[in-house]
């Protein structure tokens, strides 16, 4: 497993390094953005740990960029503990993110849950409900034939309920499995979430594919 650290904090990264080398972890590391984007892009890295606030070019943006052509997961080293950049980076498509200063065992958990999820991912299959379809291997939505554009974020959530049809899934059930950590308070993201999903599909075709079961969360029915 191979592992590249995009951080311009020297200590920080140099500090990163070894402990990941001591779990057994190949790894790289590069100062700046620009850079970090090209070695990102060169398909040789299993997962990429990404920090925000980077020379060049920042993190978010080495990210959108990244997923233009590669889908190797990321986790966001923050330094900034806000929910606009937690947003924006998993709307990006970031696997998870850390906030600075982090503990390494942590560190290291998010890595290897990362890394089982991608591996989870890969088992392709195909998911309906009515006239909507999800693939999972081409990572398209369609509802009756026409393709309905969703975030990953979006598309994650879509899925995990497709999954589990029938079955009512809970804010913190879907934060723990689409996001895929612990987050801090905030449940109602799942709610804004839900809320663009709709806006996509419900709105535009009629229909009544989430629905909210009050005081308990959320579940696709046929
Ligand atoms: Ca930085």
């Amino acid at each position: 497993m191979k592992i590249l650290i995009v951080e311009d904090e020297e200590k920080l990264a140099r500090f990163t390094e070894l402990e990941l080398m001591h779990e057994g972890y190949e790894t790289e590391k590069v100062f700046d953005g620009r850079l970090g984007l090209e070695l990102a892009e060169s398909g040789r890295f299993d997962l990429v740990l990404l920090d925000i606030m980077l020379p060049g070019l920042n993190g978010i943006e080495v990210l959108r960029r990244l997923r233009k052509s590669s889908d190797v997961p990321v986790i966001l080293l923050t330094a900034r503990d806000s929910v606009m950049d937690k947003v924006s980076g998993l709307d990006t498509g970031a696997d998870d993110y850390i906030t600075k200063p982090f503990d390494i065992e942590e560190l290291l958990a998010r890595i290897r849950a990362a890394l089982r999820k991608r591996k989870a991912d890969t088992v392709s299959s195909t998911l309906s409900s009515g006239l909507l379809t999800l693939d999972d291997a081409s990572h398209t939505v369609k509802y009756d034939g026409n393709e309905i554009e969703l975030t990953n974020r979006e598309f994650g959530l879509l899925k995990k309920l497709l999954e589990n049809k029938s079955i009512v899934l809970s804010r913190e059930v879907l934060l723990e499995d689409v996001w895929g950590f612990d987050y801090m308070g905030e449940t109602n993201i799942v709610d804004v979430y839900v809320r663009y999903i709709r806006s996509k599909i419900d709105d535009v075709y009629g229909i009544k594919l989430i629905q909210t079961v009050r005081g308990v969360g959320y579940v696709i029915r046929d």
